[in-house]
């Protein structure tokens, strides 16, 4: 694959939300989903390197 970029479902071009989940004890599987239909896409990212979220303002906010 070149790139992923356009939702397969809806036809939207513009890119992907990125959501977290906990996968096994440690893990956190990451996924895509199309901000225009909802669909969800798993590329089998899984990482040990993110804990927890706390949320922080970045400079654009
Ligand atoms: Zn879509």
């Amino acid at each position: 694959m070149k790139e992923f970029r356009i939702c397969p479902g809806c036809g939207y071009e513009r890119g992907f939300h990125v959501y977290l989940m906990q996968h096994q004890e440690g893990e956190t599987r990451l996924g895509l989903i199309c901000p225009s239909c909802g669909a969800s896409y798993d590329p089998d990212w899984v990482s040990k390197e993110i804990g927890t979220l706390p949320p922080q303002k970045g400079p654009g906010f």
